[in-house]
């Protein structure tokens, strides 16, 4: 999971550069919920590309590349709306605890609350998320340590009074996702910058709830990117040639961008690389028997 940094000024001011209407019928929309009226339940969807842009055409939470075009990846990807707008339920449920095999010492949220009908129409309630995440995974959760504020208006007063678990990654007002989850080899895990509570425990959750170490395409696809970064290190380590060089840590920043998918595990990787070597070096051993045996999973 990787941060979208982006004021909410600016953030607004893309929304009106994709469709100028949109936030004066948004504001429209809220103020009709605000009297119990009939509302537009698909307008969020106008606004779809802007975070597919803004998120480099990945998951927001999966870091799977969806795509940016919209004539052809405007299907992929749903709105999600980080908070819901339907109701909250408590998590996790018996079933997601075995389907996500999540640590019995894992929090949890027993919260049960209507939805955050007043952010329904909020730009900072939204993400561009894969299906997995957003309808099989998300649904009507949303786990949070102090009760659920619904009749919020604004996410970020209600990031520090609510307290959630999960982790929002646009904007500049919740904590930095890569300082909060970072990577040993393929696996997430709780960053250095998030061993205090509650960021650790967020981190814990945030994994877990997505799935995030569990999912057979994020680790193969991570595998194989990280695969690639190995190699070019190993090359780098070979050469003393200072174009070669040059080459090499040039592809590797590529491969690293925040426009690549799974980035966050390759940065760790790297950094991994560059101050523990002989650590990357067995790491890397593990993931191409893990690209191995991928087959025969
Ligand atoms: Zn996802």
């Amino acid at each position: 999971m990787i941060g979208y940094p982006i004021t909410p000024k600016a953030l607004r001011a893309q929304i009106k550069a994709h469709d100028s209407k949109w936030l004066t019928k948004a504001a429209a929309e809220t103020k009709k919920l605000k009297h119990g009226q009939k509302v537009d339940k698909s307008m969020w969807s106008d606004v779809k590309p802007v975070y597919m842009k803004l998120q480099h055409g990945k998951c927001a939470f999966c870091e799977t590349l969806l795509g940016k075009q919209i004539d052809f990846d405007l299907i992929k990807q749903d709105v999600e709306h980080f908070r819901p707008k339907n109701g909250v339920d408590p998590w996790p449920t018996e079933k997601l605890r075995n389907k996500l095999k999540l640590p019995t010492d894992l929090p949890q949220s027993t919260h049960t609350a209507k939805g955050y009908t007043f952010l329904a129409y909020h730009e900072l309630n939204y993400a561009s998320s894969c299906k997995t995440c957003n309808s099989t995974l998300k649904s009507n959760y949303f786990p949070t340590i102090k009760k659920p504020v619904t009749a919020g208006k604004n996410p970020v007063t209600l990031t520090k009074s609510e307290q959630p678990y999960l982790i929002y990654p646009i904007g500049d007002f919740d904590v930095v996702p890569e300082k909060t989850i970072t990577f040993l080899g393929l696996l997430p895990v709780p960053a250095n910058g998030a061993t205090q509570q509650p960021d650790h425990d967020r981190a814990r959750v945030t994994i877990a709830f997505f799935g995030l170490s569990i999912r057979d395409d994020l680790m193969y696809g991570r595998a194989l990117l990280l695969d690639q970064v190995g190699d070019k290190f190993k090359l780098l380590a070979a050469t003393n040639v200072p174009t070669e060089q040059a080459d090499l840590n040039k592809e590797i920043d590529i491969l690293c961008s925040p426009a690549t998918p799974y980035s966050s595990c390759l940065n760790a990787f790297v950094l991994l690389w560059r101050n523990k070597p002989d650590k990357a070096r067995e790491m890397l051993k593990i993931v191409k028997a893990y690209l191995a045996g991928f087959g025969e999973k």
